[in-house]
């Protein structure tokens, strides 16, 4: 059973910041698609998140091109994550205003045969909506995230913790953040959100199930998603990238 998909995405620089560091990415062609959240001041989190979009969107959308085996497509995601990270590292040594940059990436490649690799990063989300149940594919590498699993912190005192932003591993930050690589199955009907932490903080999981049900065109959905953020006070850069999957045409000629 083959699959083959849609996808949309948007980036609003939300009410109160006045640039926008995050990025995306959308090749429909090859099935890659990311979304990165850039931080660090004088406008370098907008370098770092385009350095590490360039690297890994570059190596994946040229590992597709290169039909990889999944066991070699894998390691070159975990490798293009490694990449960027020197690619910043280099960067911060040749223009010390940017010292301290670093980025969120949380990048999607799915396969003809519905099969997908996401490589994550930081606290930028994927999720998936099947069967009207949305959830979290991607897990945070947050401060709050860790109290959670121990048991300390519930989710939705996490939401509302003042140290909710807290990275526990970026690209660019320690040399030692290794990102989570995951491998799974895409089926049709499936509905998948790559998101930044400007639209995951400012709507809930309920809100961004019912926005991605509305049934509208996906380039709509990207745009009501980000409208919704923006009106609940759009504190930060919003980010959001929908694929939608859908049934292959088997009997399509090349
Ligand atoms: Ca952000």
């Amino acid at each position: 059973m083959s699959v083959r998909w849609e996808a949309a995405g948007a980036s609003d620089t939300g009410r109160v910041r006045t640039a926008n560091e995050d990025a995306f990415l959308i090749d429909e062609e090859r099935g890659v698609f990311l979304v990165a959240d850039g931080m660090g001041g004088h406008a370098a989190g907008e370098v770092a998140s385009a350095l590490a979009t360039a690297v890994i969107g570059g190596t994946m959308v040229a590992g597709v091109d290169a039909r990889l085996e999944p066991a070699d497509l894998h390691e070159a995601l975990r490798a293009s994550f490694r990449a960027a990270h020197e690619a910043i590292l280099g960067h911060q040594l040749e223009d010390p205003a940017t010292v301290g940059m670093g980025t969120t990436m949380t990048c999607l490649v799915v396969q003809p045969d519905g099969t997908f690799r996401l490589g994550h990063i930081g606290d930028s989300r994927m999720y998936l909506l099947r069967d009207g149940l949305l959830t979290q594919v991607s897990r945070d590498h947050t401060w709050v995230q860790r109290e959670v699993d121990a048991g300390r912190l519930t989710a939705l005192g996490a939401r509302r913790h003042r140290l909710a932003h807290v990275l526990t591993r970026a690209l660019g930050a320690d040399s030692a953040d290794e990102p989570d690589v995951v491998s799974g199955k895409l089926l049709a009907g499936d509905l998948v959100l790559l998101a930044t932490d400007g639209l995951t903080g400012m709507l809930t999981d309920r809100v961004i199930a019912a926005l991605l049900e509305a049934g509208a065109s996906l380039e709509q959905v990207a745009e009501a998603l980000l409208d919704a953020a923006n009106r609940r006070g759009g504190r930060d850069n919003i980010t959001a990238v929908v694929v939608r999957i859908l049934e292959g045409d088997e009997t399509a000629t090349a």
